[in-house]
């Protein structure tokens, strides 16, 4: 059932062709390995990438599941850390921020510096598209979360494929999850005995999108399709973002590291340039 709406979404929206070099994202969670799973069973040609961005114990287990995973299904494995990448741990940059009292949130700090390794790791690999794990669940609260915030400029970017951003360092991203709940990949993963992490990343307990999480599921135990409908609601309106904010393209190279970026300075140097 899974299999069969994933390999509909990868058709109806394009995501990826057969003779493509795929590499996924994979965190050692039950989204990442069933979509690594599932696309290997379809039949794609799917490389492993893994970054470990030392969260103690979670991390070090992460990477163990991953590595066991990766082996038992003949799958090549890529690993990289933020410390060799970036010379400090996730829990250091948090550290150093919290002292220089800049205030900038875990997860948009690992979100900005994970995406931007991620992006040029895939690059210089060869890869042709970068998949993630991402689910109805991510999609409908992401929507929610530039809604709230008023940040409709970030709602253009979201989307089974990376819509807007149109660079030549930029390798596609694409979710073919888009339209499985949480719970449908949660009830796989368990039934196929995956040993993958199920727990939260540690330092995500203060994030705004856990807000919007729990605010999302309680609302949904009195309205059905709740989630459904956002996504939908924002497909509709896909077309019209994507052509009001044609400008947003990451079309510059940042001054400091050369990636693709829309400002004259990348996010990640402006958060590494703060450590
Ligand atoms: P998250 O932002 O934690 O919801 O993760 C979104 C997606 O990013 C996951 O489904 C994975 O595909 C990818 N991802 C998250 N953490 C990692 C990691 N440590 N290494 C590789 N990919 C990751
Ligand atoms: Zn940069």
């Amino acid at each position: 059932m899974i299999k069969e709406k994933i390999a509909r979404t990868i058709g109806k929206y394009r995501l990826l062709n057969k003779n493509d070099k795929i590499a996924v994202a994979v965190s050692g969670g039950k989204d990442s390995t069933t979509i690594l799973y599932i696309l290997k069973q379809l039949g794609y040609n799917v490389e492993a990438l893994h970054i470990d961005v030392g969260i103690r114990n979670f991390s070090r287990k992460n990477l163990d599941n991953v590595k066991h995973f990766c082996a038992e299904n003949k799958i090549k494995l890529h690993v990289f850390s933020y410390k060799n990448e970036y010379s400090y741990s996730l829990p250091e940059i948090q550290q150093i921020l919290v002292r220089k009292n800049i205030k900038l949130k875990n997860c948009s700090v690992c979100g900005v510096l994970r995406r931007n390794l991620l992006n040029k790791k895939a690059r210089t690999l060869g890869f042709d598209k970068l998949v993630t794990g991402h689910n109805l669940d991510d999609a409908a609260q992401e929507f929610l979360m530039n809604l709230f915030t008023a940040r409709l400029s970030l709602s253009a970017r979201l989307g089974p494929k990376t819509g807007l951003i149109d660079s030549k360092g930029f390798v596609p991203r694409v979710k073919p999850m888009y339209f499985i709940r949480e719970k449908e990949i949660e009830r796989f993963s368990k039934k196929q005995g995956f040993n993958v992490n199920y727990c939260a990343c540690p330092l995500r307990a203060l994030a705004y999108r856990n807000m919007i999480r729990i605010a999302l599921d309680n609302y949904e135990k009195e309205n059905k399709n709740v989630k459904e409908n956002i996504t939908g609601y924002f497909l509709k309106i896909m077309p019209w973002l994507e052509k009001r904010y044609e400008n947003n393209k990451e079309i510059n190279k940042c001054r400091s590291c050369g990636e693709s970026c829309k400002d004259e300075i990348c996010m990640k140097c402006v958060i590494l340039g703060n450590l």
